[in-house]
This record gives C-alpha cells, sequence and structure tokens, in this order.
C-alpha cells in the first residue's frame, strides 16, 4: 500500500530537536540564536510566509527580527539594511523574502548578505560549496526534501532520480543533494524531451515545476518514492472564493503506483520553514565555533 509521506510530522520532530539545541546553545554561550526576515512591500503570499517564520523562529525559542520595508523602498536602502543586519551580532540568519519589487536586483541583494548568515543557502558561495561538496547553507526547501527522502530510504546510493525543474532555489541544489548521496541524478526542465518516459524509469521522483498536476499517476513507476514541491492554487469552484491547493503531481493517481508520496499541502511546506530554524541554528552555532547537533 502507498505510504502517504506526513510533512507535517517530521517537521515537528525537527522543530523539536531544533528547540532543544537552542536551548543548550543559550546554555552555552548565554544568548539564543537570532534570525532577521526582511519583507519588502506587501505581497499577500509573502506576507503569510514572513509571518509564518517569525512565529516558528519564537516557538524555537529564538530571537526574530521582522523587517518590512515599503514596496518603493530604493535597492541602496535595503543593501544598507542588509549591512546593518551582517554587522549585528545578535543576528545569526538573515532572510531576504523573494519575490523582490521590480527596482531591486535581487542577485545583488543576496550576494550582499554575509554567507555565514545565508540561511536560505542562496549566495553564490554556499551554491558553490554545495556544487563541490563542501559543508555549505543549504536551501530550504530541497534540504528539507532530502530530509524526507532519508526518511523513507536508508541508502539513496545507486537510486535512479530524477528532479524536475532546475531552478537555484529547489531543482538545482536538490540535483546536488541527491548526487551527494550517491544517487543517479537526471534533471528535467521546459525543455526537455519525453518527461513521461524519464520519470517512468526513476526510483525517485522530485517534482518542482509549478504547473498543477503537471506529472499523471501513469508516469510513475510501481514503488518509486514521489517528493511533490510544487504549489499551485487551482480556480475556484462555484460558490468559493478561493481554489484548492494541488501540488505539481496528479496525487490520487499517482499514489496508485508509487510506494510513498508527499501531498499538498502537509508535505515539502512545512519542511522549508523547519530546515530554515535548522539553518539558523547551525549558523549561530558556526559564528561561535562551536559543533552544531546534527539533524
Ligand atoms: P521556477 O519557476 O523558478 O522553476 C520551475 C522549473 O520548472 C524551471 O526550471 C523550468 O525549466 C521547469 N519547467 C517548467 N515547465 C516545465 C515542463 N513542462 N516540464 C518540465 N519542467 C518544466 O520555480 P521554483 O521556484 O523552483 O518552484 C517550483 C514550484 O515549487 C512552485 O510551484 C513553487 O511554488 C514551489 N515551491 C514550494 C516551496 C515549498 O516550501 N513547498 C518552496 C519553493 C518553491
Amino acid at each position: 500500500m502507498t505510504k502517504r509521506i506526513d510533512g507535517k510530522a517530521a517537521a515537528l520532530d525537527v522543530r523539536q530537536q531544533v528547540a532543544k539545541g537552542v536551548e543548550a546553545f543559550r546554555k552555552q554561550t548565554g544568548r539564543a540564536p537570532g534570525l532577521a526576515v526582511v519583507l519588502v512591500g506587501d505581497d499577500p503570499a509573502s506576507t503569510v510566509y514572513v509571518g509564518s517564520k517569525g512565529k516558528a523562529t519564537l516557538e524555537a525559542g529564538m530571537e526574530s527580527f521582522t523587517h518590512r520595508l515599503p514596496a518603493d523602498t530604493t535597492q541602496d536602502e535595503l543593501l544598507s539594511l542588509v549591512e546593518r543586519l551582517n554587522d549585528d551580532s545578535k543576528v545569526d540568519g538573515i532572510l531576504v523574502q523573494l519575490p523582490l519589487p521590480d527596482q531591486i536586483d535581487a542577485d545583488a541583494v543576496l550576494d550582499a548578505i554575509d554567507p555565514a548568515k545565508d540561511v536560505d543557502g542562496f549566495h553564490i558561495l554556499n551554491a558553490g560549496k554545495l556544487a563541490v561538496g563542501q559543508q555549505a547553507l543549504v536551501p530550504c526547501t530541497p534540504y528539507g526534501c532530502l530530509h524526507l527522502l532519508k526518511h523513507e530510504h536508508d541508502d539513496l546510493s545507486g537510486k535512479h532520480a530524477l528532479v524536475i525543474g532546475r531552478s537555484n532555489i529547489v531543482g538545482k541544489p536538490m540535483a546536488q543533494l541527491l548526487l551527494g548521496e550517491n544517487a543517479t541524478v537526471t534533471i528535467a526542465h521546459s525543455r526537455t524531451r519525453d518527461l513521461q518516459a524519464l520519470a517512468r524509469e526513476a526510483d525517485i521522483v522530485v517534482a518542482a515545476v509549478g504547473r498543477a498536476e503537471m506529472v499523471k499517476g501513469d508516469w510513475i513507476k510501481p514503488g518509486a518514492t514521489v517528493i511533490d514541491v510544487g504549489i499551485n492554487r487551482l480556480p475556484p469552484e462555484e460558490g468559493k472564493s478561493k481554489g484548492k491547493l494541488v501540488g505539481d503531481v496528479a496525487y490520487d493517481e499517482a499514489a496508485e503506483n508509487a510506494g510513498a508520496i508527499t501531498p499538498v499541502p502537509g508535505g515539502v511546506g512545512p519542511m522549508t520553514i523547519a530546515m530554515l530554524l535548522r539553518n539558523t541554528l547551525v549558523a549561530a552555532h558556526q559564528r561561535e565555533e562551536l559543533e552544531a547537533p546534527a539533524i
């Protein structure tokens, strides 16, 4: 029978381990790890994400610093805030919520974050370290996916993994992490030919595209593990104000073939915040030259 992978439970477990780590860190250093989150503008989804991140940070026993800037903030103003946060000894992690308004060059902002505080793992130094197999702060969503996969498989070595999507924040780091676990990795993207055939060969499918229910049930090899990163809102049904949230995988169909599969919502989503807290705890330990707990 197909197993529904419970991302909420896995995330809760990580968050409890982080909270314990925070307590120990506080005892050792006399202070709590601190996470600064910067929101520019009032995009509704970003506002919700930033609120949840702040709440989760406090629940883990960390200090939370939220900076809400107006939509017309200039690049220089944002860069000077990043510089202040880089210099602030109470701040161990800095996250600038994406997307940023058009007048701001997101790459320049991400590059300005101190790589030691780059808890999103988007700085090119951390991306480069991950690519060459050095210890790095790893992007939270793919790291959360790897955590779920390792829970399902004692050993990913030699498994054929298909990552659908090649973005810098999900697809590429996901592929690097799977390579690091000795999986045989195929990366598919918008120009890939015959995606279905590739999917049918895969022991592991990670879908990170942003297209509602694109991956069909008969693409999935019997027994494969399916990790669905996509978050897509369908048009509202009659009489409803909001449409249903679905992933990139047609869940009901795929569940008939898969050995294990993440639902949307309740799969990868909760893992992202859990891994952000984990990265902040790790960054805090590294800044204090202490050994971080293995989470
Ligand atoms: P993106 O738009 O940056 O990248 C999408 C990728 O999909 C691209 O590399 C593109 O080449 C590929 N693609 C597009 N059409 C394709 C097709 N027909 N066949 C194969 N590949 C195709 O998106 P992203 O930021 O990587 O996010 C992907 C999805 O994951 C989105 O739905 C996003 O909302 C979701 N997401 C979820 C979380 C979470 O916490 N659960 C975090 C980040 C992103």
